[in-house]
């Protein structure tokens, strides 16, 4: 055991411990930020193999990608490999895959199954608006996913009304779902938990196999996720939950504070036990982030503390406009990472939207800092990634008809439009996907000699590939390089690209994403593609990504909880983007001092928060204003200030009275 932490339960406080030592039944940890419920769980999941329980009859849930691999890490550090590994240490969607490609054929599904990512949603729910709507009709298809999306949850059809345009684009896309025999990511939910509901043979083979589940950061689970959790836990009810009222930020995504808050009403007589010293921040930070939570009305009442003396207080810094902010920020990362021995790890940029994070990026990039942006566009969301995925997606599920759509010309190989419209509208009369039509007499019959020698062509070519890239052993990814190179797509891309540079980005990403998919056949695992394609798939996880190399991070706000960072930038404090001004609207906005909460408890050492004075907005210059949030906190442990003051010497213990009067004066200045 080199180099292993040894499981040491001194490094724990005496409630951590008693968490960590009850083991049966029902628990809850309903506690603060920072007070080391992640650390808690951990050390029980240790503590169980101690006391014999065995690694593969342990579940641990979380909600993130991230999460869930920082806590196999922390996990790994504690006990040889060879057994964390049996742990299944997993997100809820991923841990419904694996439960889907075992038996979804129950419920009606094939196994091989391809999960909608968003942007596929995207892709598919435009299309049903085009088709479906008249011609004085539109639709937002962000609003109409999120709509259905919240339906599907609730079990109930978006409109009841006859022939309205949301309802018909509701039932085709569920229609076509089946039909492409494809699953989205509330599917993954709904049907695992239809699955273990209806078949008691399947629920007790998962009873059997997963004997202790912990999920964190419970206070984001919805209604069906609670149901997953209580079909799993059999007659033991070993389940531990762990969360914070505070830090629910998933209410716009139908997650059930109630699940936490009421936890006695799903499961009986849980050990309940609260943790109240912070390890993370020191007390400048925790205070001032406990007095802006506090103005929140329905939250349990906590009293936090901490005992780390903090060096300097929290800033607030009104910037001139967002060129200043930026740079400011650069320049303070260069100070840090030179002088105080900081890393760039250390350090997180956080932000209410993904828009904000586009000057940091390019000011980050022009000073050479490494940076990782979580939350962001996704790297499998550029085109020519889509493009391949959606090869591979068609080359594993035939029925995938938007995918096949979406390659059947591309790159173009003389399948003309009308080509394709013909197929599809065949297929609409046959009843049969476009895959078989496209074999169909009653089709080929229908075209040109050589449009049906093109047609074939491109058959023979996804057919040549389609079993040796299925096969168990199959080399895939050597496979698809092969494909990538017969159909000349980099060539392709050389010709679409309008210069140089994007040309250089792309193919890059082309020959990134070919590599990864050798190493993932290198490690020689059963249904390989199948499973890289998943593993894709579930990254996508809607607002997080990864790309797991060093650097500052720049997350949003979302993305961020559960992490924690010496410093941490938090800017873009503007009323409309923190609270969010859709929130004012929606009457939510008690969720998005949530949020503001989750980003200031994200900082150990320092807390910076930054509003712009003005803010290019569609081309125009908009006067910001410092978010109503700041106004609410305690001035205490607060310096207002200037960029141009905060670059010289650190305010003389920033005059605490005259908070707000400053900041307002400073909007004058401006
Ligand atoms: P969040 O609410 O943000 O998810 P959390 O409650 O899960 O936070 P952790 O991330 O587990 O908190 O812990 C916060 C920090 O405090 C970590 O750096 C952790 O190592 C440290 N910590 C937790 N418990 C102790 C302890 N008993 N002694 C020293 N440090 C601790
Ligand atoms: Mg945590």
């Amino acid at each position: 055991m080199k180099n292993k932490k040894k499981f040491n339960l001194s490094l724990l406080n005496s409630a951590q411990r008693e968490a960590v030592d009850h083991l049966y039944g029902p628990v809850l940890i309903l506690a603060g930020a920072g007070t080391g419920k992640t650390r808690t769980v951990i050390s029980r999941l240790v503590n169980m193999l101690r006391q014999g329980v065995a690694a593969s009859e342990i579940l641990a849930v979380t909600f993130t990608n991230k999460a869930a691999t920082e806590m196999r890490e922390r996990i790994q550090q504690m006990i040889p490999k060879d057994k964390a590994k049996e742990m299944t240490v997993c997100t809820f969607h991923s841990l419904c895959v694996r439960i889907l490609r075992k038996d979804i054929e129950r419920i009606g599904y094939k196994k091989n199954f391809t999960i909608y990512t968003a942007s596929d949603q995207v892709g598919l729910v435009r299309k049903l608006i085009s088709r479906h709507s008249a011609k004085d009709e539109s639709l937002d298809h962000n609003l109409a996913i999120s709509l259905i999306s919240r339906s599907k949850n609730k079990g109930l059809p978006v409109s009841t009304a006859d022939g309205s345009l949301i309802g018909d684009v509701e039932k085709s896309y569920n229609k076509e779902l089946k039909l492409l025999n494809a699953v989205d990511f509330d599917d993954l939910l709904i049907l695992a938990v239809k699955l273990l509901k209806d078949d008691a043979i399947i629920r007790n083979s998962w009873r059997e196999r997963f004997k202790y589940i912990t999920v964190d950061e419970f206070q984001d689970t919805n209604h069906k996720q609670m149901e997953l959790i209580q079909l799993l836990s059999g007659s033991d009810q070993n389940v531990c939950v762990v969360g914070d009222d505070d830090q629910s930020i998933y209410g716009w995504r139908g997650a059930e504070i109630k699940n936490i808050l009421e936890f006695e009403q799903f499961f009986r007589s849980p050990k309940t036990i609260t943790l109240e010293q912070n390890y993370r921040s020191n007390q400048a930070i925790l205070h001032t982030a406990n007095s802006s939570i506090t103005n929140n009305l329905g939250r349990r009442d906590k009293s936090l503390w901490s005992e780390i003396d903090s060096k300097e207080n929290v800033r607030i810094i009104a910037m001139p406009g967002e060129e200043e902010e930026s740079q400011f920020v650069v320049d303070e990362i260069l100070e840090m990472t030179a002088t105080e021995k900081r890393s760039y790890e250390d350090i997180a940029v956080l932000f209410r939207m993904n828009s904000l994070s586009r000057n940091f990026e390019s000011k980050l990039r022009e000073y050479k800092i490494p940076y990782k942006v979580i939350g962001g566009q996704s790297f499998f969301d550029r085109r020519e990634i889509k493009d391949l995925l959606a090869y591979l997606s068609y080359i594993k599920n035939e029925d995938d008809d938007i995918n096949l759509l979406r390659i059947i010309n591309n790159p173009p190989r003389g399948i003309g439009a009308s080509t394709v419209s013909l197929a599809v509208d065949k297929s609409k009369e046959l009843k049969i996907s476009l895959s078989e039509t496209l074999h169909a007499p009653e089709f080929i019959s229908n075209l040109s000699k050589k449009g049906a020698s093109k047609i074939n062509e491109f058959i023979d070519l996804i057919e040549s590939y389609r079993s040796p890239m299925m096969a168990d052993q199959g080399s895939f990814g050597i496979l698809f390089k092969q494909l990538v190179e017969e159909i000349s797509f980099v060539d392709y891309l050389a010709r679409i690209c309008k210069t140089d540079s994007e040309f250089q980005n792309r193919r890059n990403n082309i020959f990134e994403f070919i590599d990864s998919m050798k190493e993932y056949e290198a490690r020689g695992k059963k249904n390989g593609l199948e499973r890289f394609l998943d593993d894709i798939a579930l990254q996508q996880d809607r607002d997080e990504e990864d790309e797991s190399i060093g650097g500052v991070s720049l997350i949003t706000l979302h993305a961020a909880k559960g992490l924690e960072f010496q410093a941490v930038y938090m800017v873009g404090v503007e009323e409309g983007i923190l609270p969010h001004k859709r929130s004012l609207e929606e009457g939510t906005k008690e969720e998005e001092r949530r949020l503001f909460y989750v980003g200031m408890t994200r900082a150990m050492e320092r807390l910076t928060m930054s509003y712009c004075v003005n803010r290019k907005k569609y081309g125009e210059v908009i006067r910001g204003e410092p978010s109503s949030f700041l106004e609410e906190l305690d001035p205490t442990y607060i310096d207002v200030m200037s960029s141009d003051e905060a670059v010289g010497a650190p305010l003389e213990d920033g005059d605490a009275q005259a908070y707000f009067s400053r900041m307002k004066e400073m909007l004058e200045e401006s």
